[in-house]
């Protein structure tokens, strides 16, 4: 049996930018019906999740369901779809042409080239920051930059080889940072040691914080099979948590049966 309850909430005041949705999903699996991520017993199987979805105001439809973010969380639930893309996809309700955005962890540029096609405009606005400590990572963002947009498209990333931490300090004061994005963890194909550690991360949501418009997304991928990761998740969450209820909304994604899948962190600062 199959069974879905979706619960729409108004419990948040959207002036015009956010819809919230509370969703919860409870999957009963019947012997025979396979799961994509393999480990079920054909007994039963279930996935809990709560979270906020957001429609942000010139660019985004305020219709419901959102199209596109649904049908990913949707193949999320069912394996179909990774947590990146479900964050790419709530980045998309968010940010608008011409925003400034932060990628916080840019690796091998993934996220940075996601992000460039969200925000750049015809008129040269929108601008990604994309930072990272190793030198082969920012090369590595460069050169996939390099295969999917010209030199025009680029001229809109600014990279820094600095700590996150240092994020503040490198942007100017009066940018409107819409969004600022995590990937914790390594570098894919890179040196395994080299890591997001607790006390770092911690020093760069703080800096997220102060730097972020109202209506603005941390939005953190956080990898827990790695030493380390899971106290990185502690200090993520206890940060999270420990936000005014009346300026921020949190939420995250975990799989429940899938102890070292990659958590996801949505931290939105209400629109005052
Ligand atoms: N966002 C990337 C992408 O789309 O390919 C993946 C990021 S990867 C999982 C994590 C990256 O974080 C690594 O490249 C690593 O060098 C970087 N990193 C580690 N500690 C950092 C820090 N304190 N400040 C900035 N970047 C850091």
């Amino acid at each position: 049996m199959l069974s879905f309850r979706f619960t729409r909430c108004g419990s948040i005041p959207f002036k015009k930018t956010l819809m919230a949705l509370d969703f919860r999903v409870a999957i009963d699996q019947k012997p025979g019906f396979s799961s994509s991520h393999g480990g079920s017993s054909g007994n039963l199987s279930r996935i809990r999740c709560s979270c906020a979805a957001f429609s942000s105001s010139s660019s985004r439809s305020q219709s419901f369901p959102l199209s596109g973010l649904e049908d990913v969380l949707i193949g999320y639930l069912f394996g179909k779809k990774k947590a990146t893309e479900v964050a790419h996809m709530v980045w998309e309700q968010v940010v608008q042409k011409g925003d400034t955005v932060v990628d916080a962890t840019c690796g091998n540029g993934y996220d940075t080239l996601a992000m460039l096609k969200m925000v750049m405009d015809e008129s040269g606005g929108g601008h990604v920051y994309a930072m990272d400590i190793q030198d082969n990572a920012l090369e590595s963002t460069s050169s996939l930059l390099d295969q999917n947009v010209g030199p025009k498209e680029k001229e809109h990333i600014k990279f820094f080889n600095i700590c996150h931490s240092k994020m503040d300090e490198i942007i100017p004061e009066n940018s409107h940072v819409r969004l600022v994005a995590f990937n914790l963890g390594y570098l894919p194909g890179g040196n395994k040691s080299i890591i997001t550690v607790s006390d770092t991360t911690l020093s760069a949501l703080k800096a997220a914080e102060r730097i972020l418009l109202p209506g603005g997304l941390i939005s953190l991928v956080v990898y827990i099979g790695h030493p380390g990761g899971r106290e990185e998740l502690e200090a993520v969450e206890a940060f999270a948590s420990g936000l005014q209820v009346r300026d921020w909304v949190c939420c995250k994604f975990q799989m429940l049966n899938r102890p070292l899948a990659p958590v996801l962190v949505f931290i939105f600062k209400r629109e005052m």
